[in-house]
C-alpha cells in the first residue's frame, strides 16, 4: 500500500486546532516545540495539525507560503494549501500513471 489512492488517508486534509496553553500552566509549554522550526512555542495558542504543533508564524504552505487557517494539508511532513496540495496530488496522479501504465 502506498500513498496513492483511497489507501493514503495520512496525506491529507488536516484540520488545525487551537490549544489554549495559557490554561493548562506551563507544563505543555515546554513540551510545544514548533515542528517546522523547531522552536520552542510561547504564544498563547499552539497550532496543532496531526499531532503537531506549529508556531503561527510557520503555519505556511511550503510552496506559496501564504498563512494557513482553520484548514490546511499535509503530505511527508510539508504543510501546503489547498490549491498547491491539489496540484501536487495531480502530479503525483500523473507521475503514477506514466510509469504503471
Ligand atoms: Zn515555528
Ligand atoms: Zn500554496
Amino acid at each position: 500500500m502506498h500513498g496513492l489512492g483511497e489507501g493514503g488517508s495520512e496525506d491529507a486534509q488536516a484540520l488545525v486546532t487551537q490549544q489554549d496553553v495559557s490554561i493548562s500552566g506551563t507544563e505543555s509549554c515546554v513540551l510545544c516545540v514548533c515542528a517546522r522550526c523547531e522552536m520552542p512555542i510561547r504564544e498563547r495558542y499552539v497550532n496543532r495539525v496531526m499531532e503537531r504543533s506549529f508556531h503561527t508564524e510557520c503555519l505556511r504552505c511550503c510552496v506559496c507560503n501564504e498563512q494557513l487557517s482553520s484548514t490546511c494539508f499535509m503530505k511527508e511532513d510539508c504543510l501546503y494549501c489547498k490549491q498547491h496540495f491539489y496540484k501536487l496530488l495531480m502530479f503525483y496522479t500523473l507521475l503514477f500513471l506514466f510509469f504503471f501504465i
